[in-house]
């Protein structure tokens, strides 16, 4: 775990700091332990209740099952792409967000690891994972962050109001959050797969939270890209799940060039009604001058 941010560990039982010893994290007013997985803080419950499978997505481990002699996971990817072409727009928002914070939190990182000032949070031990803990229970201070990122997580979470309501007590008021939702993308359980959400409902996704900027992450192209390959794929698989996969990476080269459209497709407003993806960056709002407008 990233030194800097040992302080914003909080007990999940009574909210008190932490204290930290070679084995374990403790909670010194009510004497909570929290066990260290490889150095990283482990605050999920024995009993996660939450299904989670053995491997993170069966996308990836049905592909990792047939590249596996490939020891390289870059390789892999490359040869089972899974890569799809994401907006200049948003991606310049992300990158001016990780530029202009110094204490970021990312929910959901998974294996990506964006940079010292951010604090990675998932459910699953990682490359780049610096606490194991669910998202709608953080073990972290009230308003510790200035920025707040949470990627093609909210699909995943059993409880999204929860984890919305998690993610604006830990960001600082005028903080920002990043967030990407899927809309038209396959079922994908990593560990497990809930809800979608349209552009309005993720830009309205907390009354206390400005959009600043919204618009199309991952563009209609790679949406349809995305539903021909599995759709062919369901098609010739006679119903095997093995057949599925392989065929899955065979249409996934097949209909690849597709998505090249969304160069030009996201930039239209329209890309909106049938996108893979949506991003929005949100401003917490601060209370005492949203009161004020409330009463004015
Ligand atoms: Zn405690």
């Amino acid at each position: 775990m990233k030194p800097k941010f040992k302080d914003s560990l909080i007990c999940l039982n009574c909210r008190s700091a932490l204290e930290w010893s070679d084995t374990r994290v403790r909670c010194s007013a009510c004497n909570t332990g929290y066990p260290l997985s490889d150095g990283h803080p482990n605050f999920l419950k024995k009993t996660l209740g939450l299904d989670i499978a053995p491997e993170r997505d069966i996308i990836h481990s049905g592909l990792s099952h047939y590249l596996k002699f490939l020891k390289n996971r870059r390789l892999q990817r490359i040869l089972a792409p899974v890569m799809f072409f994401k907006d200049s727009r948003g991606k310049a928002l992300l990158n001016d967000l990780l530029k202009q914070s110094t204490r970021i939190l990312n929910v959901g990182s998974g294996d990506t690891d964006l940079g010292e000032n951010v604090l990675n949070i998932d459910v699953i031990s990682g490359k780049g994972v610096d606490i194991l803990a669910e998202a709608h229970r953080l073990p972290l201070a009230d308003q510790y962050f200035d920025a707040v990122i949470c990627m093609d997580v909210l699909e995943h979470v059993r409880d999204a109001e929860k984890t919305i309501g998690e993610l604006d007590r830990v960001l600082q008021e005028g903080g920002r959050i990043f967030i990407t939702v899927p809309f038209i993308q396959r079922f994908h359980p990593s560990p497990n797969d809930f809800r979608r959400y349209t552009f309005t409902g993720l830009r309205s996704l907390n009354t206390g939270w400005m959009a600043e900027k919204s618009g199309t992450w991952m563009g209609p192209a790679c949406a349809i890209q995305e539903m021909l390959t599995n759709f062919c794929a369901i098609l010739f698989s006679f119903g095997s799940p093995a057949l599925n996969n392989a065929f899955l990476i065979i249409f996934r080269y097949l209909f690849y060039p597709l998505q090249l459209l969304d160069y030009f497709l996201c930039r239209y407003p329209n890309s909106v009604l049938m996108a893979m993806d949506f991003y929005a960056l949100f401003e917490k709002r601060n209370e005492a001058a949203t009161a004020s407008k409330r009463r004015g």
